[in-house]
């Protein structure tokens, strides 16, 4: 059995006092629902505060970014090292670390096998332009991402992948549940071929790319999909626990 998850990432929003208050808001509510695993990924600055707020508590905490280095000359970075007391997850690949910081495969690959040294635990995301979509392309360049992103990893049990159709992210226009839950099938398959059957049957793969409350339990309902990584929703409270709540009601 998959545990689904539902992972807010904040992006670059919340100074320390709007990421203390949301915590705030959300934390009795994420409290009542044990059926998810509830990730925030704040930023940096406030992953220290977050993790006292939820200090016995089941809500989880992730970053949203790493270096692949230890330690050194490397100016603004943070290294897995300095995240395995603050955090247990990291988001690695994401498609705006993709474009706007020339983040390519081999950098992504860099990180996640920096991140599972330490035992941090990759949510490796991956999903195709609009224009690739559009050519029929989406399989194609799934495939390579995650072929790159796997290179050297023998066993990926503590990875979460993360779908999200780069057309889709903060654009308002999700893409169907249905859309959502052939291309995870076909991630799934993929991770059949480069490991096995059992590794892909345990491996849990979220969709990302304008999730809100109004459309979640469409995607929460398909067999393939194991949850949810939620950008401009997760700023909201209500919507974000709304989100987690119909996860949680699909899934029991
Ligand atoms: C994201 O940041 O990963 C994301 C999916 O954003 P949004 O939900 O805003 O599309």
């Amino acid at each position: 059995m998959r545990v689904p998850m539902i992972a807010g990432n904040w992006k670059m929003n919340t100074t320390l006092g709007e990421a203390v208050e949301l915590v705030k808001e959300v934390r009795p509510g994420l409290d009542e629902i044990s059926n998810v695993d509830k990730v925030l990924c704040p930023p940096f600055i406030s992953l220290a505060a977050v993790r006292e707020l939820i200090r016995g508590s089941s809500i989880k905490l992730g970053a949203q970014n790493i270096y692949f280095e230890e330690k050194g000359a490397y100016t603004g970075e943070i290294s897995p090292p300095m995240l395995t007391d603050l955090c247990e997850f990291v988001i690695i690949g994401h498609s705006e670390r993709r474009h706007y910081f020339g983040e390519t495969g081999e950098i992504v690959n860099k990180k996640v096998l920096a991140a599972l040294k330490v035992g941090l635990k990759p949510i490796l995301c991956i999903g195709e332009r609009l224009e690739e979509n559009e050519a029929g392309r989406t399989e194609e360049v799934v495939t390579a991402q995650l072929r790159s992103s796997l290179t050297g990893i023998a066993y990926p049990n503590s990875l979460t992948i993360a779908y999200e159709p780069i057309w889709a992210i903060g654009t308002g226009k999700a893409a169907t549940g249905k859309q959502a839950n052939e291309t995870i099938a076909l991630i799934r398959r993929n991770i059949a071929g480069l490991y096995d059957k059992e590794i892909a049957h345990n491996l849990r793969i979220l969709y990302g790319g304008s999730v809100t409350a109004d459309n979640a339990s469409q995607f929460m309902s398909q067999s393939e999909i194991d949850g949810a990584l939620v950008g401009g929703a997760s700023l909201k409270a209500t919507e974000f626990l709304s989100i987690v709540r119909q996860t949680s009601e699909t899934r029991r």
